[in-house]
This record gives C-alpha cells, sequence and structure tokens, in this order.
C-alpha cells in the first residue's frame, strides 16, 4: 500500500545513506508541519530512537505559529515522543520581527527566511550538542532538494550546492552535530496523502514570511515547469546526486574546519552568522 511505499522509501535511503543506527539518539527538527511530523512518526514506527526539537521563532502576529506549536504539543503526546522546546525570545530576547527590524537599523537588510534560518540552524545545533545528540533529522523532502540545488544552480554558488545532499554539509566537526534528511526520496505530494490519511494535526499552508523569498519565486517555476515536464524535480535530484561526491571532494580538500570566534561553532568566516547577527542585536 502507499502507506509501506513511503515508509520504506525513508528506511531505505536511511540505510543506503547510513544515515543513522538504532543506537544512535537522533532529534528530529519539529515545526509542526506535515514533513517534520511525519518523518517523526515515521522514524518512531521504524523503531529509531528519537526525541523532537522545535524552535520558535516567535513571530506574535503569525496566528499559525502557535497553532503549530499547539499542533506538535499535541502529536508528540499522543505518539509518546519527547519534545524539547526553544524559542528566539528566551534564546535571543526578541522575536524574529524585532530582530530584522534592529539588523535594519544597522544598514543590514536581510530577508526574513535568511535571518529565520540562519538563527534556527544555528540553536538546533547548540541545543543538541546540549542534549547528547548523535544527527539532527530534518524533514527536507525531494521538492525542497530540487529548489534548493536549481537556486545554487542560478546563483552560481557550487560551495552551498556542495553542502547539500542526504547528508548536509562537507566536512566532519565534533562540534557540528550532523544534519541528515530522512525523506530525502519523498515528494510533497506523497508527503500531503500520508499526513492526510494518518489525520496528523498540522497545518497545510506555507509561512507567510516566505512568499516574497528568492526560494519561492524558484519553487513556483520549477512547480509550473513540472507540470509540463513530468519528473523535472526527480531528474534534478538524479544529476545532482551523480556530480555531488566530485564536488564535495573539491571542498573537502580546502583544509581545516575553522570556528567562530564567538560561540566556537564551526564556521567558515571568523564570526559566524548567527554570532554576527546575534552582535548586532545587542
Ligand atoms: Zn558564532
Amino acid at each position: 500500500m502507499a502507506y509501506e511505499k513511503i515508509e520504506n522509501k525513508v528506511k531505505n535511503t536511511i540505510k543506503k545513506y547510513k544515515l543513522f543506527s538504532k543506537k544512535d539518539n537522533v532529534l528530529v527538527a519539529c515545526s509542526g508541519g506535515k514533513d517534520s511530523t511525519t518523518l517523526a512518526y515515521i522514524l518512531k514506527k521504524l523503531g529509531y530512537n528519537i526525541k523532537a526539537i522545535t524552535i520558535n521563532p516567535s513571530i506574535k502576529e503569525r496566528e499559525s505559529s502557535s497553532k503549530n506549536l499547539e499542533n506538535l504539543r499535541k502529536f508528540c503526546r499522543e505518539n509518546e515522543i519527547m519534545l524539547y522546546e526553544y524559542s528566539f525570545k528566551e534564546e535571543f530576547g526578541r522575536t524574529l520581527l524585532e530582530i530584522r527590524k534592529n539588523i535594519n537599523s544597522k544598514g543590514i537588510e536581510m530577508p526574513y527566511c535568511t535571518i529565520c534560518g540562519i538563527l534556527k540552524r544555528y540553536l538546533l545545533n547548540k541545543k543538541a550538542k546540549e542534549l547528547k545528540a548523535d544527527k539532527i533529522a530534518t524533514g527536507h523532502v525531494l521538492d525542497d532538494e530540487a529548489e534548493s540545488v536549481f537556486m545554487n544552480l542560478l546563483r552560481g554558488n557550487v560551495e552551498l550546492l556542495s553542502r547539500l545532499g542526504p547528508i548536509s554539509g562537507v566536512k566532519k566537526s565534533k562540534k557540528f552535530v550532523p544534519r541528515v534528511k530522512p525523506l530525502y526520496f519523498c515528494k510533497e505530494e506523497e508527503i500531503i496523502i500520508y499526513s492526510k490519511k494518518k489525520k496528523f494535526p498540522v497545518a497545510y499552508e506555507r509561512c507567510p514570511y516566505a512568499k516574497s523569498s528568492y526560494r519561492e519565486i524558484v519553487r513556483n517555476e520549477l512547480i509550473s515547469f513540472e507540470k509540463k515536464n513530468k519528473n523535472t524535480k526527480e531528474n534534478i535530484i538524479k544529476w545532482f546526486l551523480g556530480i555531488l561526491p566530485d564536488i564535495k571532494k573539491e571542498f573537502e580538500k580546502q583544509g581545516e574546519i575553522s570556528y567562530c570566534e564567538i560561540c566556537g561553532e564551526p564556521s567558515k568566516n571568523k564570526i559566524c552568522n548567527a554570532c554576527s547577527i546575534i552582535t548586532k542585536i545587542r
């Protein structure tokens, strides 16, 4: 049945790419949305040792954000999954809106999605280390990855391209908890069907702040392209996985990993993106 098809896809992806084993402590990055909720459910069902973590960007005006959190709490309670909750407000003393306003006033124009993404990744890694997690599993699906590949291709950003794939990042580091994508080969439409059949308490709308982002433009282009040309997204992934080992090797050659002077997290620059935002808002 359709259920088994998705579950087997996840199982095979974990095995084929050695994402984690049954002994590993896996933290599932949950938003309360359909993808990460489905991921947590399937991993639990397959017998993996999982806990959930959620990072709330504290957008007060955004009704769906607190609704998502309520949904997630309900789902975790019903499925006996431990949930760790963190928020921008508690960790940084400000909401996402306040953070953007603040750095904008210092002359730095950064879209919500960029700030939200950087700060979420930063907190995820920090908290995952504190919680002694071996891996962080994210709910990225095939469509998300095809968008990312295409986006970096259009921007000519080979380095960011090299960090994609079923296992995020290039270099291994003790200070960095690896992020993995067990839904890598699952299509968004399959997840919607699965999640609806299972009646997960999730919202299906996308983040309203993402609407004007570059990713959203690329997403819509790919959707209309796929309508006329079947398997476009799958073919992008197929092509990308073919060239990925070579581009990863190229960037691995470029020496040791460096660390942020402020927080000690892995960073390409002296000060990581998250710290440069955090120092600006203080
Ligand atoms: Zn830092």
